[in-house]
């Protein structure tokens, strides 16, 4: 099935191998439209469910506080070169536990308890560590957050540096969950620079397209770079940290991920991390980001041509923020509707939405994970289609249904991981 000890497992506990495989279902017969989810390859999940899971090896390579560690050093040696060849970065973490975990550390190097953050909020886009008041970073820093244009729902650079000149942050942070346009990291950090302000890019939900460049690179640019591994990167889920130049940030960095916030890594994610970056670096995946991106654009133009309105009029990644209101339902329907037709999606506040973040007037479109499926536009533009006439046909059961058989025998012939 997905693992050749998977016989062990359906032996051992036929509970948990029955609900492994029920999601394994849900996974091939649906559509899944979540902006940060993808689907890792065989060998990844091989090496993320291997033995490497036993070994202790707190510390890093060649200075650890285990012994047995010969074979681990080596993996993560290897985890952290393949990553600063993929980004052309100088100094690389592979340890952080996920993307929060990365936030985590990189805020506890540069900050102290009450420093000044500048994030991107929640509502607009921004990440739940980027300053959120229910998260750490909320509750630990002073938070001011910048804004998108209201015409143009893009980030207002010049409404940032007024803020920036005005709040002088210690820390600005770039990088976004629900932002369907180029980030300028450039002009992010020279306006850091007019007042001495460190600039933090987190690329979770871009560093597939930053790594093939197909979105500008904040490496070399920032001063520090966190990131996910699971998003468009398509490698286990996990967290890193990488800085170019490793300067000063090097020490810090490395001794606020361990001990500072975590324990013994995670040397099976940090395999698969390794296997993730090799496939990164094949010529095979910059194919693919293309098509994640003309997938997405696809995708956007067909939305539009119905009639359905996006945020910022459209997208320059992999993702789309639609405003459900131009369908007469709130984000939440949307979702549930979608749901109806074996299509995942998430609900998404939109820029000035005048909803809750439980209701929210949009869902978050993206895709990575079809585009993985080996969609291309031809099928990208069907799905668009059957998303419009569901959104504008809620309560016709019969057509629901005829949507939901079409994405059925779409999925079919197109199995995610297909049996041996
Ligand atoms: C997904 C995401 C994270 C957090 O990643 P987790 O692995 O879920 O902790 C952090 N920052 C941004 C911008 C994200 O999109």
């Amino acid at each position: 099935m997905f693992h050749q000890d998977a016989t062990h497992l359906s032996k051992m506990d036929s509970e948990i191998f029955g609900l492994i495989d029920n999601e394994r279902k849900r996974q091939e017969e649906g559509l899944e439209l979540i902006a940060s989810e993808n689907y890792a390859s065989p060998a990844v999940m091989a090496a993320q469910g291997s033995l490497l899971t036993n070994k202790y090896a707190e510390g890093y390579p060649q200075k650890r506080y285990y012994g047995g560690c010969e074979f681990v050093d080596e993996v993560e040696e290897l985890a952290r070169t393949r990553l600063k060849k993929l980004f052309n970065a100088e100094y690389a973490n592979v340890q952080p536990h996920s993307g929060a975990q990365a936030n985590m550390a990189a805020y506890f190097a540069v900050l102290k308890p009450g420093d000044k953050v500048m994030g991107m909020s929640l509502n607009e886009g921004g990440h739940l560590t980027h300053g959120s008041p229910v998260n750490f970073s909320g509750q630990m820093y002073n938070v001011r957050s910048y804004c998108l244009d209201p015409v143009t729902e893009r980030i207002d650079y010049n409404q940032m540096e007024d803020m920036v000149k005005h709040e002088r942050p210690r820390l600005i942070v770039a990088g976004a969950s629900a932002y369907p346009r180029i980030i300028d990291f450039m002009t992010m950090k020279e306006i850091a620079n007019k007042v001495g302000a460190i600039l933090m890019v987190d690329m979770a939900h871009i560093a597939g397209l930053v790594a093939t460049g197909l979105h500008p690179s904040p490496v070399g640019i920032a001063d520090i770079v966190t990131s996910t591994t699971h998003k468009t990167l398509r490698g286990p889920r996990g967290g890193i940290i990488i800085a170019s130049p490793a300067g000063e940030w090097e020490k810090k960095l490395n001794s606020s991920v361990f001990p500072g916030v975590q324990g013994g890594p995670l040397e099976h994610v940090i395999a698969a991390k390794a296997v993730a970056f090799k496939e990164a670096l094949d010529p095979s995946f910059k194919e693919y980001q293309k098509q994640v991106l003309a997938n997405a654009q696809m995708m956007s133009k067909t939305l539009m041509a119905e009639g359905i309105q996006l945020a910022s009029q459209g997208t320059d990644n992999h993702l789309m923020l639609v405003k459900t209101d131009s369908v007469n339902m709130s984000g939440k329907e949307a979702q549930a509707i979608l749901e109806t037709v074996a299509i995942t999606c998430n609900k998404n506040m939109v820029p000035g939405d005048k909803r809750s973040p439980f209701v929210t007037s949009g869902i978050r479109l993206g895709t990575p994970a079809i585009t993985t499926r080996g969609f291309k536009e031809n099928h990208v533009k069907d799905i668009t289609l059957w998303i419009a006439k569901a959104l504008k046909n809620p309560k016709d059961a019969t057509l629901l249904k005829d949507i939901k058989n079409k994405v059925v025998n779409l999925c079919k012939e197109f199995p995610v991981y297909p049996i041996r």
